[in-house]
């Protein structure tokens, strides 16, 4: 598949992509702070980010 990007077609109100948290399973909406990481956010914040589930087959 390709790997140009992965965000959703359809934009709703305004033009902000979202994604799901992997933690708390909620959607949440681009930020300007992620505009340089948004490909790599994938929690809705800091909370969730060190709440995360746990994942042993990420590598290091
Ligand atoms: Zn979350």
């Amino acid at each position: 598949m390709p790997a140009a990007s992965n965000l959703p077609a359809k934009l709703t109100k305004g033009n902000l992509p979202t994604k799901i948290c992997l933690t708390c399973g909620r959607p949440f909406e681009y930020r300007k702070k992620w505009r340089n990481s948004w490909d790599e956010v994938k929690y809705c914040g800091e909370k969730c980010q060190r709440n995360r589930p746990k994942t042993t087959s990420l590598p290091a």
